[in-house]
C-alpha cells in the first residue's frame, strides 16, 4: 500500500502527524515501522535517508520497499496509534542546499558543454560530482560565478510528475538509477530540468552559495568537490580561520600570507642546501681525521647534535676509502648508538644480520648503507671493527 510523501509535496514540511500502520521485527534488529503518510525521506539520487523522531522515539533512517516507506528504531510503537513526526531538520537542509547546488551546476556544465553527469556521490565533508568530459580549469572560476548567480537570482525550484506526452517531448537530464520508475522531473528555472526522486530546495536563494573546492581528472572526463549552503561557509570560514592564524605567525596582513609562505618555503630550501653544502664539508673533515682501525674498515664516533642524515654523509664519504666498513656511531654507551655503516665493497644487506648480532643491534637498509641502532660499548665497538673479517660478503 502506498505511502503518502509528505516531502514530494512540500520539501519544507518538518513535523507531521501520522497513523502507524504497521509495526514488524526489523532484519537490522529493533523495529520497522509503517505510517500511512510520511516526511521522512528514505534516500535516493544520490541523498542519504533522513533521520528524526516519531513521538519521543528516534528513527535512524527511513527505507523505501515497494511504494511503502519504512522508518526504524530501536523502540517500538503501536498500530492504530497516532503520532508526530519530526524529521531532522539541520541535516535534511544541508542535504537539499547540497543537492540542489549540484542540479545547478550540472545543468550549467550540461548546458555549456552537453556533458552528463555520471558519478555523484554526498560525502560528510562534500560533494563528488563526476562529468563525461574535460571541463577547463580556466572555466571553473566562470561555472562557479554562473551557478552563484542562479542563486543570486533565487529563481523557482519545482517538481512535478510530466505524462507520457509531456515526457517525449521534455528535453531533461536523466539518471540511470530512475529507468523504469514513475518520472518526477526536478526543474531550476531556466537552468535545469532533471529526473530525480529526492526534495529540493524551493528557491536557489536558499542554496546561499555554491562553492568547487576542487577539479581533477577521471578518466575522460572531470570529477569536481563541491561544497554548498551551510557546510561551504562553514568550510570557508575554518579555512579563513587558518589562514588568519597563518597570518599572525608571520605577523602580516592576510592578503601577504600567501607571499610569506613562499618566501618561507624558498628560504628553507636554500637552507636546505646549505646545510647539505656543510655536510659534505664536514664529512670530509671527519673522515680526513679518521684514525684507521685496520686497513680495511674504520669507525667513527659523532657528536651526538649530529643528524642521522649527516653521519650517512660521513659513512658514505668515508666507506670511499676504505675497502672494508665505515662505521659511523652517533649516541653514548649510556643511552646506546644509533649507526650509520657504509661500503663499496661490502654487501651490508646480506652482512647486516652479522654486524648486528656482533654489536647487538637492530637494523638494516641497502647493500651499500646499512642503518640502526645498538648497545654495544664504545670500546667494544671499536675492537669488533678492528677485528672484523667481512670478506665473505665481498660484492661480485
Ligand atoms: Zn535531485
Amino acid at each position: 500500500m502506498l505511502t503518502e510523501r509528505l516531502y514530494e509535496e512540500d520539501s519544507h514540511i518538518r513535523e507531521f502527524s501520522a497513523v502507524v500502520r504497521e509495526v514488524r521485527d526489523s532484519v537490522k534488529g529493533g523495529y520497522d515501522i509503517l505510517l500511512d503518510k510520511t516526511a521522512f525521506f528514505p534516500g535516493g539520487g544520490g541523498q542519504d535517508p533522513d533521520e528524526g523522531t516519531l513521538d519521543d522515539i528516534f528513527i535512524d533512517r527511513a527505507f523505501m520497499e515497494g511504494e511503502e516507506i519504512w522508518h526504524h528504531s530501536f523502540a517500538k510503537l503501536k498500530p492504530g496509534q497516532t503520532v508526530s513526526g519530526r524529521i531532522d531538520w539541520d541535516k535534511r537542509f544541508s542535504r537539499m542546499q547540497n543537492h540542489s547546488g549540484e542540479h545547478i551546476l550540472s545543468g550549467l556544465i550540461h548546458n555549456r558543454y552537453g556533458y552528463e553527469n555520471v558519478g555523484f556521490h554526498m560525502g560528510e565533508a562534500f560533494m563528488e560530482i563526476d562529468f563525461s568530459g574535460v571541463i577547463p580549469d580556466d572555466d571553473i572560476r566562470v561555472l562557479e560565478d554562473a551557478a552563484n548567480d542562479a542563486v543570486c537570482s533565487n529563481v523557482p525550484v519545482s517538481a512535478s510528475f510530466p505524462g507520457d506526452e509531456e515526457l517525449a517531448v521534455l528535453d531533461y537530464r536523466s539518471k540511470k538509477d530512475l529507468e523504469g520508475q514513475k518520472i518526477r522531473i526536478v526543474r531550476v528555472t531556466g537552468i535545469d530540468a532533471c529526473a530525480c526522486c529526492a526534495p529540493h530546495v524551493a528557491f536557489t536563494g536558499e542554496i546561499g552559495v555554491i562553492r568547487i573546492i576542487g577539479t581533477f581528472p577521471k578518466g575522460s572526463g572531470t570529477r569536481l568537490h563541491v561544497i554548498c549552503g551551510l557546510k561551504a561557509f562553514n568550510y570557508l570560514r575554518d579555512r579563513n580561520n587558518e589562514f588568519s592564524a597563518i597570518a599572525r605567525s608571520f605577523s602580516t596582513a592576510q592578503e601577504e600570507a600567501y607571499n610569506s609562505v613562499i618566501r618561507l618555503k624558498d628560504e628553507n630550501e636554500e637552507l636546505k642546501r646549505g646545510v647539505s653544502r656543510l655536510s659534505a664539508l664536514l664529512a670530509e673533515k671527519l673522515t680526513a681525521e679518521m684514525t684507521d682501525i685496520t686497513e680495511k674498515n674504520a669507525v667513527l664516533f659523532v657528536p651526538k647534535a649530529m643528524g642521522m642524515p649527516q653521519a650517512r654523509d660521513v659513512a658514505v664519504f668515508g666507506a670511499a676509502r676504505y675497502s672494508g666498513v665505515c662505521a659511523v656511531f652517533c649516541g653514548s654507551d649510556r643511552e646506546g648508538w644509533r649507526y650509520v655503516i657504509a661500503s663499496g665493497h661490502i654487501d651490508l644487506k646480506a652482512a647486516a644480520d652479522d654486524i648486528n648480532s656482533a654489536i647487538n643491534g637492530h637494523g638494516g637498509g641497502k647493500s651499500d648503507v646499512i642503518q640502526g641502532t645498538c648497545s654495544l660499548s664504545e670500546t667494544k665497538l671499536r675492537r669488533y671493527f678492528s677485528s672484523a673479517e667481512l670478506d665473505a660478503y665481498l660484492m661480485g
